[in-house]
């Protein structure tokens, strides 16, 4: 027998720690803001601040070369009110519980908001992807989706990808899944198309970014057509949104991935970026792309002097240290909460129109809706259709948060969350107790 070693799971640093619990408080800061608003009495408030259930398991796996190594598994449903639990699952070294309450509940609103049958989770593996092998990554998904299996289902809790992870990792689940329970499409979305995944999928929450931020610019009256724009993040979100935005006539003068960033004051050249990189690699040296551009850090990007700033990559990067430089006249949320509470306020002062992430990055999870419908119905559709399904849901989302923000004259964002809460608290009060 191979002799294992068994090393400690690896733990969030205490600074990691820190801003976890900083991701969580602020949360709950823009929800305090809106719960206070609509008199929301405290035994809702308290149902809908903590979540449905969460989950933390063990999983220890025999790696490629004999080790045996213990990863930990996590899954928090937040709210199923409005239909099953709907979420990604993020593969990275420093998540933890706290980082997934928080996640799971932003995916609640964000259904609601979008008005599509779905409740809000998040989950994962503290496991960072790149040093793991494909054998290794495999053998954890399936063991995770094992673990996992009695919480999940089609009408129960419906994983996607998220950070870390994608169509390869989704495949995997429905081959574990289905091991148990026979072939099930709609256990997971965002799966290759050869699985049943959905065209369009994967460009969705970069299209949906690039609709959204057409829509607010006109709103603002910046002409997209001579605008520029800074996208911070060139992964499945990023490059989506500077492709389908320079293909709207905006000049994308700045990208950066976890390595640095490129500046033109010109405009980038977009497709030669796109064709160079992938939605899963995030190594790629940007600047070794675009020769002739200038270097820059992701701190410079997000101070550009530019029309519309986009984080696309991580939550927290722009808060009370930086949000007094940021130079643009808009921004617009394509990551999960990149701006914290504290800048938030800041941001509001020097009136900065933010476009929250629960409608800005929320093409992803209305594409997945519709690959789910579309896995129900054992039925393909046509990218185009996709695409215009979700146009509009997009659209009646956005024109619901302008009508609310201009009559109850409050930002995006508070606009936003009013409309989900009040949708949740509604199907809350109706289910009873
Ligand atoms: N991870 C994406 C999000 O945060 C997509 C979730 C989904 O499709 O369920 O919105």
């Amino acid at each position: 027998m191979t002799t294992a070693t068994l090393p400690q799971p690896s733990q969030p640093s205490t600074a990691n720690r820190r801003e976890r619990r900083k991701l969580d408080e602020r949360c709950s800061g823009f929800l305090d803001c809106a719960l206070q608003r609509l008199q929301v009495n405290d035994e809702i408030q308290a149902l809908l601040r903590s979540p449905f259930r969460e989950i933390k398991f063990e999983l220890p796996i025999r790696m490629g070369d004999g080790q045996i190594r213990l990863f930990h598994g996590f899954r928090v449903q937040h709210d199923k009110s409005r239909g099953p639990f709907k979420g990604g699952l993020r593969y990275h070294p420093d998540v933890d519980m706290e980082h997934f309450r928080a996640l799971a509940s932003v995916m609640t609103w964000k259904c609601a908001l979008v008005d599509i049958p779905f409740g809000g989770a998040k989950g994962g593996i503290n496991c960072d992807p790149s040093s793991l092998s494909r054998q290794d990554r495999e053998v954890l998904t399936k063991r995770f989706t094992e673990r996992l299996g009695h919480m999940i289902g089609p009408d129960r809790d419906i994983p996607a990808p998220d950070m870390g992870t994608g169509q390869r990792e989704m495949a995997w689940i429905l081959e574990g899944y289905s091991e148990e329970n026979g072939y099930t499409p709609d256990v997971v979305t965002g799966k290759p198309i050869q699985l049943g995944g959905s065209y369009g999928r994967q460009e969705a929450t970069g299209r949906g970014v690039s609709l959204v931020t057409s829509w607010a610019a006109e709103e603002t009256g910046i002409d997209l057509k001579k605008a520029t724009v800074a996208i911070q993040g060139f992964g499945k979100v990023g490059r989506h949104a500077a492709k389908c935005l320079s293909e709207k006539g905006a000049t994308i003068v700045a990208v950066s991935n976890v390595k640095g960033g490129v500046y033109s004051a010109d405009g980038l050249d977009i497709p030669e970026l796109f064709a160079a990189t992938s939605d899963s690699e995030k190594l790629t040296d940007l600047s070794a792309v675009a020769t002739s551009a200038d270097k820059l850090s992701n701190n410079e990007l997000l101070e550009l002097k530019v029309d519309i700033l986009i984080p696309a990559a991580v939550s927290d990067v722009i808060n009370e240290d930086n949000a007094d430089h940021v130079q643009a006249d808009m921004i617009v949320e394509a990551a999960n909460l990149p701006i914290t509470f504290d800048g938030a306020a800041i941001l509001t002062d020097r009136r900065i129109r933010v476009v929250p992430d629960i409608l800005a990055n929320a093409g992803g999870v209305t594409v997945s809706y519709l690959e789910w419908v579309q896995n129900r119905q054992r039925y393909r559709w046509s990218e185009k259709k996709v695409n215009r399904k979700l146009n509009d849901t997009l659209r009646r989302a956005w024109q619901a948060m302008l009508r609310r923000a201009d009559e109850e004259e409050v930002t995006f964002r508070m606009a936003a969350l009013l409309i989900a809460i009040e949708r949740v608290c509604e199907a809350t009060e109706l289910r009873g107790f």
